[in-house]
């Protein structure tokens, strides 16, 4: 019998939900019991003796990293009252030059007094940067500077110091307990280009086992990694974002997420070393991103490249994704000889598989495939062959562009027209599956993201994912080329031609053939 260990947060939560006024030993084994009859959740993995000590070391890091970021914040406090200007001068204020200034110098005032030749005696405090901000020292728009507030920045950037020296010696700590672990697949993440010993140690201490991650995606969810778009709000200069602008997101280990930051900076680099994560940042500077959203995507596939050598137990090759890359091509190429492959249909099923969709390809090799993002591919669609095998290549049919049909017709239109009733307005919906038989399986498997124009079955039997276009052509029993020419008619468009424009810089600009969201 397996006995599964709570989750203390966990129950925590779910008490507070289930009993939020009272709290007695009752509610609390009530609340227990019903999450584990209820929500069934999966068994929880112990760490094997051999990782504990990494683990704690890396718990102890972390809880470093925090008050490091904890006092930061306090000191940026601190300083508007005596210095206001210099957060704009020194962007990160936990650097050693500034804390070395303010331990000397603590406020506007002592700087605006100091003499220039004993303020460029700090180390890597360059004298022009001086000279700004003893200018900006003397013009200061703060008031306050009183011994007492002196006193409490010394304080504050003593503790600072403290904390980042600390850390510092933490890490190496860390590093030591991940090199005294026994061989195994886990230090070949270590061979990745861009990742050094410190964030391969944080990546095994903090996930322990990859075998607790069945894709590569639920180990990226697993570290919270994603860009998030922005709504509203401003900048640090006050300035309002434009909607849709894009940020990373904040969840998750941010001890870890620090570290892939770094990572990702350096494998995005032109001498990195790297190739795909290269390839990559440039990629999306060019599709608009800001660098830091770009490194964001970096990270991800970082991670997806951690999964790749951490799942085969083989080292980490550049070259790996460019050789595949061109394989592929090879074997496209060959159909194409062999006539199999029709344009159009073959055309369509090139955006789901494609880099072009700003999907990142893994570095799983072919033998993981099945684990890999291959389940993220919406079509295989086993009537396809048959169409294609009865019309000759050159067949004077209509050629579509998906994409644009794709664009023309929403989620909630096509649901709407299949009869299946739905929230307006929302942006997720939970329900019962409309493309296989009610009788199967129990809950509300079918889900569709309004948002990203994608749904899913979760019903193993069905299984059934993609967007519009999938939809239409499960409902209907048609393959995917004459559902396409259905829909169009169904909800009368005038069918764009795909010969009319390039097919792939469209499908790129529309974001293509996104996979639906676990
Ligand atoms: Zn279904």
């Amino acid at each position: 019998m397996t006995v599964s260990v709570g989750q203390p947060k966990v129950n925590k939560d779910y008490h507070s939900v289930v009993a939020p006024k009272n709290q007695t030993d009752k509610t609390e084994s009530y609340a227990m019991a019903r999450y584990a009859v209820v929500e069934q959740p999966q068994a929880s993995y112990g760490t094997p003796p051999e990782f504990t000590t990494l683990k704690r070391i890396a718990s102890r890091l972390q809880a470093q990293v925090k008050q490091t970021t904890r006092l930061t914040n306090a000191l940026h406090e601190a300083l508007t009252c005596v210095f206001t200007e210099l957060a704009t001068l020194a962007p990160n204020i936990a650097a050693d030059w500034v804390l070395m200034m303010l331990m000397k110098y603590p406020t506007a005032k002592r700087i605006a007094a100091a003499r220039l030749s004993s303020l460029t005696k700090i180390p890597y405090l360059l004298p022009e940067k001086a000279l700004e901000i003893q200018n900006a020292a003397k013009r200061t728009v703060s008031k306050q500077s009183s011994e007492l507030d002196e006193e409490l920045i010394q304080d504050l950037v003593g503790e600072l110091q403290h904390s980042l020296s600390e850390e510092k010696r933490r890490k190496q700590l860390l590093v030591k307990a991940f090199n005294a672990l026994p061989k195994g697949p886990h230090q070949r993440i270590a061979t990745i280009k861009g990742i050094g010993d410190q964030t391969a140690a944080a990546i095994v201490a903090t996930a322990i086992s990859i075998d607790r991650f069945e894709t590569d995606r639920k180990l990226v969810g697993y570290y919270g990694i994603f860009p998030r778009e922005l709504q509203s709000g401003v900048d640090k200069f006050g300035r309002p974002i434009p909607p849709g602008k894009k940020v990373m997101c904040k969840q998750g280990n941010d001890l870890v997420r620090g570290l892939l930051w770094q990572c990702a900076k350096c494998a995005s680099a032109a001498n990195g070393g790297n190739p795909e994560v290269r390839a990559l940042y440039l990629r999306r500077l060019e599709a608009g991103d800001t660098a830091m959203c770009a490194w964001g995507y970096c990270m991800t596939k970082l991670l997806r490249q951690v999964y790749g050598v951490w799942t085969t137990d083989t080292d980490f090759d550049p070259e790996y994704e460019a050789r595949r890359r061109a394989a592929r091509q090879a074997a496209q190429q060959a159909d194409r000889i062999k006539g199999k492959a029709e344009t159009e249909v073959s055309g369509h099923k090139d955006v789901s598989g494609s880099e072009e969709t700003g999907k990142v390809v893994t570095n799983t090799p072919a033998s993981m495939e099945p684990v890999s993002h291959s389940d993220d591919i919406v079509h295989d669609d086993p009537s396809a062959g048959t169409v294609q095998a009865e019309v000759a290549p050159t067949a004077a049919r209509p050629l579509i562009d998906f994409a644009e049909l794709r664009s023309r017709i929403s989620m909630a239109d096509v649901l709407t027209k299949m009869g299946y009733s739905f929230r307006v307005g929302a942006g997720q919906h939970r329900g019962k599956c409309p493309l296989h038989d009610p009788s199967v399986g129990r809950g509300k498997p079918f889900s569709v993201n309004f948002k990203r124009e994608v749904f899913r079955c979760f019903e193993s039997s069905c299984g059934c994912q993609g967007n519009v276009l999938d939809l239409w052509s499960a409902y209907r029993k048609l393959p995917l080329y004459e559902s396409a020419l259905d829909l169009a008619k169904t909800f009368n468009i005038e069918l764009p031609d795909q010969r009319r424009s390039s097919p792939r810089k469209k499908q790129k600009k529309l974001g293509g053939h996104t996979p639906p969201t676990p």
